[in-house]
Parts: structure tokens; sequence; C-alpha cells
């Protein structure tokens, strides 16, 4: 028996970072990759007799989020201690919330090969974030430190803890086991991550670890209800570690299964190198994490008005922006649906259209040489942008629809404009780009080959098909490839009764 057997139960608990300048409980900066511990205070490091003070930002994006995810909202909620012991956690317990979540029972659409998925969310929640751990042989990690190769090896073996990332407001967004493939988990991903960009809450660089995510994953017969025993997958740092961390344990769990043997219930640590989980604790360990009503903090109101002005501030999300890209703009659904999955790349094709560009040759362009040269560089469409802004694209999608370039001459320009930065009429210019159209400039040289090639012409006039081929051919060539080959197809069909 193979994992077709069965079928995968996956949920999935995603932390997103809120996109706030300051901290959750203090005013300190929030900003990634400063030197270890320099954004810190006696709140966000635990010190003894300091008092938290709700930051109102964080509330709102948390809400806005939930809000997004069709969530219902607490109309007081609360914030929580979660106790645990661990150093990278000051006070020994997180501020978290655990009775009066913000947001609950939700869902979020996705689709999945052509059909629509309903994921149901458990609760959207605020909370915060821990600091980090660092060993310092870890050469990646070292490099923060700024410490020389004894003051490095003087640490060897050691652990040393960060606590910039501790108090950054966390999003917490958990599913239900809802998605039934490693497909659909992955497809879940990634429109979170779209609506999180949407909803400009989080930047989701998950190489930053501003969005991470955990996975369950049970495995049961086909047409059974009831679920298998479920697998938490820890240590996944980033979507494709997910996918393949979950493909495996589909795998393991299906062999478990098909020889008799029992899923056990446990916590699994993903180990991407050697790309298998191995086992981290059993779920009859799990700690209790004792939760409580946090008494430093005052329940928050949410109130009607508060509401409003929070849902007033959702923009247009992807789902309803490609439905107006397809009756709005005349896209194919296929199109919009690209270009809607990410809001940046939306945006940039929106301005040219603002500017001017024919809806679906911006397209064309964007879903062609755009996302390959991003793909290729690694870049982001705003570093792009930098070098290509829309107004850039729109001149060289001008230029072939005027015929002043042939489309695949158009096509190096825009990987020349993307390396150098320079625009398309400098660069159509300074490399003598300029496709001939021109009737004047190219009826000369059109009558020219017609004289010099009487046999083709005679063939051409009895209807054989290869003999304009062949014209045109030498026509381009006389021209180093620059005529523009539908003005001279018709200009040889024009002069063809008037040739010798
Ligand atoms: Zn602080
Ligand atoms: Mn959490």
């Amino acid at each position: 028996m193979t994992t077709a057997s069965y079928e995968s139960v996956i949920g999935l608990e995603a932390h997103a970072q809120l996109a706030t300048r300051t901290k959750l409980f203090c005013g300190c900066s929030t900003r990634f990759g400063a030197p270890p511990n320099t954004q810190t205070c006696p709140v966000c490091t635990g010190h003894p007799g300091v008092l938290p003070v709700l930051n109102r930002t964080a509330v709102e994006y948390a809400l806005k989020t939930a809000l997004a995810l069709n969530c219902q909202v607490s109309r007081q909620t609360a914030l929580d201690r979660k106790n645990y012991y661990y150093p990278d956690l000051p006070k020994n317990y997180q501020i978290s919330q655990n009775y009066k979540n913000l947001g609950f029972d939700g869902h979020m659409d996705i689709e999945v090969g052509g059909e629509t998925r309903r994921v149901r969310i458990h609760n959207v929640h605020l909370e915060e974030d821990a600091g980090k751990l660092l060993h310092p042989e870890d050469v990646q990690q070292s490099t923060l430190l700024d410490l020389s190769a004894e003051g490095r090896a003087a640490l060897a073996g050691m652990t040393l803890v960060d606590l910039n990332r501790a108090g950054t407001p966390l999003c917490e967004i958990v599913t239900q086991p809802d998605m039934r493939s490693v497909e659909e988990a992955r497809v879940y991903m990634e429109t979170l991550a779209s609506a999180l960009l949407y909803l400009g809450v989080c930047d989701c660089k998950m190489q930053e670890g501003s969005l991470r995510f955990e996975a369950s994953i049970s495995l049961r017969p086909f047409g059974a209800t009831e679920y298998g025993n479920r697998v938490e997958i820890k240590n996944v740092n980033s979507m494709k570690a997910v996918v393949h961390a979950l493909e495996y344990e589909a795998k393991r769990q299906a062999d478990r299964l098909s020889h008799g043997e029992r899923v056990a219930r446990e916590t699994r640590l993903w180990d991407d190198a050697a790309g298998r989980t191995v086992s981290m604790r059993s779920k009859e360990e799990a700690q209790d994490y004792r939760y409580f009503p946090e008494p430093d903090l005052v329940p928050v109101e949410v109130d009607a008005a508060w509401l409003e002005r929070v849902r007033a501030a959702i923009p247009e999300m992807a789902p309803a922006r490609r439905r107006r890209f397809v009756e709005g703009l005349g896209l194919p659904d296929y199109d919009a649906g690209v270009l809607v999955a990410d809001k940046a790349l939306a945006d940039y094709f929106e301005e040219c259209v603002r500017l001017g560009a024919e809806p679906k040759a911006a397209s064309n362009w964007l879903m062609g040489s755009v996302m390959r040269q991003l793909k290729d560089s690694g870049a982001r469409i705003a570093d792009l942008a930098a070098r290509v802004p829309p107004q850039g694209l729109c001149e060289l999608i001008a230029a072939v629809q005027d015929g002043t370039l042939a489309p695949n001459t158009a096509k190096e320009v825009f990987q020349e404009m993307a390396a150098t930065g320079k625009g398309a009429t400098a660069l159509i210019a300074e490399r003598g780009l300029r496709q001939i159209s021109d009737s004047g400039e190219l009826e000369a040289v059109v009558l020219r080959i017609l004289t010099e090639n009487p046999k083709a012409v005679a063939d051409l006039r009895q209807g054989k098909k290869q003999a304009l081929g062949f014209l045109m051919g030498q026509v381009m060539k006389a021209t180093g490839g620059k005529a523009n080959p539908k003005a001279v197809a018709g200009l040889i069909g024009r002069m063809l009764p008037k040739a010798p």
C-alpha cells in the first residue's frame, strides 16, 4: 500500500509578525537585523516590576486580519499568560490569548486545481514573540555576533540569546484540520501570505522569520470519518520545507499504517538537510501551559465604531481584484489569477494600465519577460520597478505596438533595461534598434530586391507562396533584420505589379 490508500488530514498554524514599528508591550524597535540585544528594554527583557502597555496598532492589524479571514470578533477580548520555561523567554511566560481570542470561527477560500475549497479558521489571536537562541559555532548566525575568530572559539558550544525579537507582535492564525492534500496546504500558505500582504499587516519575509508555519498531519483510509493520530511538525522554516516535511510524513505514516503499525501522537522536528522528521517529544508529555488571564492588562473593548473603522481600512482583496481584472479590464481569468496572487505585481500592472497600456499587452509582458526576470534574478517586483518603472515598460509596449520594435528585439531591450536601468527610448536610439516601418525607406529596398530577383517575382506572380518567403528574406537581409515584416509583406504585394 502507498500514500494513495490514505487521505491526509492537515491543519496549519501561522505566526505572522505584525508590521508595527514598535513591540507589543514596549517602545522598542522591531527592525530586523540589528546587533543582538540592542533593541531591548526592561519590559521586553522581563525585569521585575515592569508593566506592559498594549500596542494599539498591533491590535488593529490583528483585528484587520481576523475580519479579512471572515472571523467573528470578540467584542471584549483579553490577553492571557501561557507559562513555560525556555531560555528565549525572559518572563518565563508568554503573553498570548487563550480564553477570549480576538477572532474565531472564520474561513478562507483557496483555489486548488480549478476548484474552490474552504479552509475554516479556528481562531486568530495576538501574542508576543520570544527571543532567538544563537549558537556561535553556527557560522551563519555568528556573522550577527561580529566576533573575532578567538572570540567565537571561546564561545563554542555555548548558547547565546538575542532578545531583539522578544516582545515583537505576532498574529497567530490557526486553521481547522480542513486540508486534504499537501497541495492544498501549499496553496493555503500562499493564499494566506498573499492576503497578509494585501492587508499590509505583515511583510511575509519567511527568510527573516516574519511568517512562520507549523503543520499537523494525520492519515485515515479514504471514506473514514474519524481522524487518525496526529503528528505535529516543527522547525519548518520555509513553505518549501513545510511541503517537503508534509510529503515525508504522509509517506512515513502510510508506511506504518499499511504494515499494521500505529502512528504515535507526537511532535516531530523537520531536519531539512537530512530530508526527514525525527521524534521530538510524545504528546503525552506535552506541557500544561497553565493559562490564566494576564493580570497586568485590562481587557480590550472592541466597540462598533472601532470595528467599522478597521473594516473600512481593508483594501480590495485578491478575489475581488481578480473579478475586476476580468470583468472590468477584459483579462482572461488565468492572467488575472496570476497577477493578483502577488499584490505588488498587480499594483505594477494597474499602474501600466493607468498610464495607457493595453491591459492584455501589459499582462503578457508581466507574465512573460517580467516574471521570468524575477525568477532568474531572485529579485522582487519592487527591486525591478526601481530599474524598470511602469512608465518604462509602457514605452516598450508602445514601441512594439507602433512598429518601432520587433517583438523579439523588445524582449532583448527589456533585459537590458532590467540590467542597466536605462529607459526604452534611450536604448532603442543608442543601439540603433528602430525597426524600419517607414514605407519611403523600405520601398527603395523592396524595389531593388524585386528587380534583382526576376525568377522569384515570376514564381510569385504564378501564386508560388515560397517565393514570397524568399523575397522577404532578401529584404530582411538587406536591412540587417530591422525591417518590419508586416510592412515588407504589404509592400511586396503592392509593388509586384510594377516590378519589371
Ligand atoms: Zn522593550
Ligand atoms: Mn503561538
